[in-house]
């Protein structure tokens, strides 16, 4: 057994973003333990995206293609990948903790009588060993876990906890590897995935989110942030009590219940930063709060805090940002 394995999710001839950070997490794995990198893609016609991935800091890269790939399909993906991982023998094998994931990588851990170690946000090296960092009970624990056993150690990483820009450029060529698959094999049929279901948004591909919390009061007042979020060109978001009162739809929730994000800019307007909260947002770039209680939590994961009444500070933000881009 040797190397470190990322497994890549694409969809709609893209990759996502959480691909690029588990391979920043497997860059970081391949460098402190000096074991080659290999990235996979799977699909059918992967020419478009091998392109893009031989352009990344890689030891060997790889394109697990077949027809009966060209969808989605735990069957599919499990038969797939159980070949390839048993012609590469990888040490690990790192996935980003998509839905995806979710629904096929435990299933391929057992065929090699392992588990999946889901939603790493950390590692360390221990000795000639790896200490894996995940989070339990709503990010009050941080709990270390090791592989222990001989086959290969399945784990996938949590959205934001490794930064794509750290991703290392590089030149490397794809190789394309056939696995053995027929139709009786696939039972399940694709349907349209759970993230791309109408108005649903993905905000965790945001790079700018104004974030609002009951700070705002009622829902006549959501404009004000509205605005702001216009004006910097970014997503709207919110605490778990504003989608709670319906005042904004369930999917803008960040936090342990909603949505996980990473953006380059966080701004929370009028939101304590409950533990339940930051474990959504603790990923992101560059932290600013806007919160009258200058002892709120959330100043503690803020780069820049502002301690005042958002109902001043917030349209008076949105004039500047307007008049800074000549608007
Ligand atoms: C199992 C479970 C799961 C949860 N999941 C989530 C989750 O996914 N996401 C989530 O967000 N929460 C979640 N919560 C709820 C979480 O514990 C908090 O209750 C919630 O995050 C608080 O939201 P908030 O910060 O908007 O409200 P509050 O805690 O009420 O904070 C409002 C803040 O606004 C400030 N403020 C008030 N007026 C102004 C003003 N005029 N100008 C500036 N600042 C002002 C206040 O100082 C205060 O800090 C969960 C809780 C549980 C138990």
């Amino acid at each position: 057994m040797s190397g470190v394995l990322v497994v890549l999710e694409h969809r709609g001839g893209a990759y996502n973003r959480m691909s690029w950070e588990a391979l920043a997490a497997g860059q970081q794995i391949a460098a402190a333990s000096g074991q080659p990198l290999s990235a996979v893609i799977l699909g059918s016609d992967l020419e478009s995206l091998s392109g893009e991935l031989a352009n990344k800091k890689l030891d060997k890269a790889y394109r697990v293609e077949h027809v009966l790939l060209k969808d989605y399909t735990a069957d599919g993906y499990v038969l797939a990948l159980e070949q390839f991982i048993k012609k590469l023998d990888p040490i690990f094998v790192v996935f980003p903790h998509t839905y995806q994931v979710r629904d096929f990588a435990p299933r391929l851990a057992a065929r090699f009588g392992q588990v999946l170690l889901p939603d790493m946000v950390g590692l360390r090296k221990d000795g000639d060993s790896f200490v894996f960092v995940r989070q339990l009970f709503q990010g009050k624990l941080n709990a270390d876990y090791r592989h222990a056993g001989s086959g290969p150690c399945f784990l996938s990483v949590q959205a934001g906890a490794f930064r794509a820009e750290s991703l290392e450029a590089g030149s490397t060529s794809v190789e394309a590897f056939a696995p053995q698959l027929d139709t009786g094999a696939i039972r399940s049929k694709q349907e349209a995935p759970f993230r791309e279901a109408a108005q649903t948004v993905d905000l965790s591909s945001a790079p700018i989110i104004v974030s609002v919390g009951r700070g705002i009061k009622e829902q006549a007042n959501l404009p004000i942030v509205e605005e702001l979020a216009q004006a910097l060109g970014g997503e709207l978001a919110a605490s778990r009590p504003i989608c709670d009162n319906g005042w904004l739809p369930m999917e803008r929730q960040v936090g342990s219940s909603g949505q996980t994000v990473s953006p380059k800019l966080y701004l929370a307007v009028g939101i304590s930063g409950a533990i339940q909260h930051l474990v959504g947002m603790k990923g992101s770039k560059t932290v600013v709060a806007i919160n009258k209680d200058e002892n709120a939590p959330i100043f503690e994961v803020a780069d820049y805090g502002i301690v005042g009444d958002l109902f001043e500070i917030v349209p008076a933000l949105t004039e500047a940002v307007k008049k800074a881009k000549g608007a």
